[in-house]
């Protein structure tokens, strides 16, 4: 395998063609690497051509969890969702970047049973074991997605900028279907580059964890109050970042036998958040 090292974004962009990928802090891609989920011919290593850095609203996609969840400049739900997310050695390598991108945690999809999400026909654990899946549009993969900062960046109405477009966060997501497996907008070759993220009047992240850390999310629950309102967006609800308007849309929600229970933890922190904002 072929290791490159650009120094500009066009450099980037252009190395990434032809079954390559790019590698920030390397931490999802290297193990999907290893373990054969992924495969490529070269690997672009993104250090020197992504921004890295925060400047009052905007944030380089190659800046660390760590670096996140210590700066004063950062919204606190957004600073807490990094302080929650995986252990300090995986927050000092990862990047935001590569963290809004990683891929499902669901087992069967890292195991490679040929689940929908590997273009079969069957979702294995909606069949199966399910207990960490998705209680919303869990009808086709009842994945549950794993990131804590894409929740609390929906919630503050974050935007991305890429190499050819700038859009909400919220939008870097769809949800799979028949025709297209894929659970983002990203075109292939496409380059995360920044975020901005406005600054709100109020925000906080919780999480439900089934260890107080090194856990991802059974339920994270952001929310932001900014002039126009309230927005509140949940981790580990949907295949996606999960955006709400209401507690009472909870009541909308489509749990499987297994994760009926994360309704009841989500309503709890929902109201928490709520109170706290
Ligand atoms: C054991 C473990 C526990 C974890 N727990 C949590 C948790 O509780 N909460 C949570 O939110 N996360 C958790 N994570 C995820 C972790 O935060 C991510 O692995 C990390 O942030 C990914 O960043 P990276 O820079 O290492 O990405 P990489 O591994 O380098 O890349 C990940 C993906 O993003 C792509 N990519 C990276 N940067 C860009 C870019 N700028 N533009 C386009 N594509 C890009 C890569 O091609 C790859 O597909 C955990 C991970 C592990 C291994
Ligand atoms: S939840 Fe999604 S990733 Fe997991 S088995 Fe079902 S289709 Fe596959």
């Amino acid at each position: 395998m072929e290791l490159s090292r650009p120094s500009t974004v066009d450099e980037a962009v252009a190395a990434l063609g032809n079954g390559a990928v790019a590698l920030a802090g390397g931490t999802e891609l290297v193990p999907l690497l290893r373990d054969g989920l992924v495969r490529a011919d070269r690997v672009v290593h993104l250090a020197d051509a992504v921004p890295r850095g925060i400047d009052g609203t905007r944030i380089g996609a190659g800046t660390t969890l760590a670096e996140l969840e210590v700066d004063p400049q950062i919204p606190s739900a957004l600073r807490e969702a990094c302080r929650l997310a995986a252990s300090p050695q995986l927050r000092s390598m990862g990047t935001i970047g590569g963290n809004l991108l990683q891929a499902t945690r669901c087992w069967y999809w890292r195991l490679e049973f040929p689940c929908r999400l590997h273009g079969g026909d069957r979702c294995h654990a909606a069949e199966g074991v399910h207990r960490e899946h998705a209680f919303f549009a869990s009808d086709f993969c009842a994945s549950a997605h794993p990131s804590d900062p894409a929740a609390a960046l929906v919630a503050l109405g974050g935007m991305l900028r890429t190499d050819r477009r700038e859009l909400p966060v919220a939008e870097l997501y769809r949800l799979p279907t028949e025709d297209d497996r894929s659970t983002t907008t990203l075109a292939p070759g496409e380059l995360i580059l920044e975020l901005d993220v406005p600054a709100p009047e109020a925000s906080v992240y919780l999480k439900a964890m089934d260890r107080r850390r090194w856990s991802f999310p059974i339920v994270g629950v952001a929310v932001a109050r900014a002039a126009d309102g309230v927005r509140i967006a949940l981790a580990g609800a949907a295949p996606i970042p999960w955006a709400i308007a209401s507690e009472a849309d909870l009541d909308g929600a489509t749990p499987l036998p297994g994760t009926a229970y994360k309704l009841d933890v989500a309503r709890a922190l929902v109201r928490r958040a709520l109170a706290e904002v």
